[in-house]
């Protein structure tokens, strides 16, 4: 059998970065973790870099058979139309252009499309959604949903939204999950459904029905490897893709 051939988006760090692993030269990222949870299911993933020039985005999109939004920055909040709360998060303006790009394309062409934390944003953004830019500053009484020190990660419960694609694969009404975004749905776009929600009211699962597999998750199945629904949304995704 084929083996699909899965885009990721990547981070970027640009030469004026003051990451310390830039050293004044622009590059661009991804973390191990998606790669070997990618790598749990047989397909061949391909790192896509955010490209300055979009026009071959058609042709890219024609040629993969799923894409992975991955994490990252914050998403630019002109991309929907707000000013910008200034804080000390970085802002990846020319990805967001891209996977905005990207999103309506794969709708286009009707290929599986997954995103994960920001690329759960993303797919807000990109149908005509906005964001809150800083949970913290923006939600009253938000429960916890970044912790400072990773590598250990914070976790809440999400409550899953019954009769939804994310219900019928993880077959389960309430799960633990991690979270590390201080961004987060507000304005929920015309095409999406709300699939999953903690507490305080947060958005943490979209999807459209209308396609086989297009969903998002506000957190990281891809470092919950551990866990059986992390497999289970890969795996759903992966067999759309085929
Ligand atoms: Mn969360």
């Amino acid at each position: 059998m084929k083996k699909p051939l899965i885009a990721l988006t990547m981070d970027q760090s640009p030469a004026t970065d003051s990451r310390i692993f830039s050293k004044g030269v622009g590059i661009y990222f991804i973390t191990y973790d998606y790669i070997r949870h990618i790598e749990k299911v047989d397909c061949i993933p391909m790192m896509l870099p955010t490209l300055h020039d979009l026009s071959p985005i058609p042709a890219i999109v024609a040629r993969i058979d799923g894409l992975l939004l991955t994490g990252g920055d914050d998403v630019d909040a002109s991309a929907y139309g707000e000013a910008i709360i200034p804080g000390q998060w970085r802002i990846d303006a020319p990805r967001t252009g891209m996977e905005v790009a990207l999103i309506l394309e794969a709708r286009r062409q009707k290929k599986p499309v997954y995103g994960i934390c920001r690329g759960c944003q993303m797919l807000n953004v990109a149908l005509g959604g906005t964001l809150y830019q800083d949970i913290p500053q923006q939600v009253e009484k938000a429960i916890q949903h970044h912790s400072s020190n990773k590598p250990q990660w914070h976790y809440h419960d999400v409550r899953i939204v019954q009769d939804t694609l994310l219900n019928r694969l993880l077959g389960q009404e309430r799960l633990s999950v991690n979270s590390s975004h201080h961004q987060a749905i507000k304005e929920l776009a015309p095409d999406l459904q709300v699939s999953a929600s903690s507490s305080d009211g947060i958005i943490e699962g979209v999807e459209d029905n209308r396609f086989r597999f297009f969903l998002g998750v506000q957190w990281h199945p891809e470092t919950m490897d551990d866990d059986s629904t992390s497999l289970a949304l890969l795996n759903a995704f992966l067999s759309c893709c085929r």
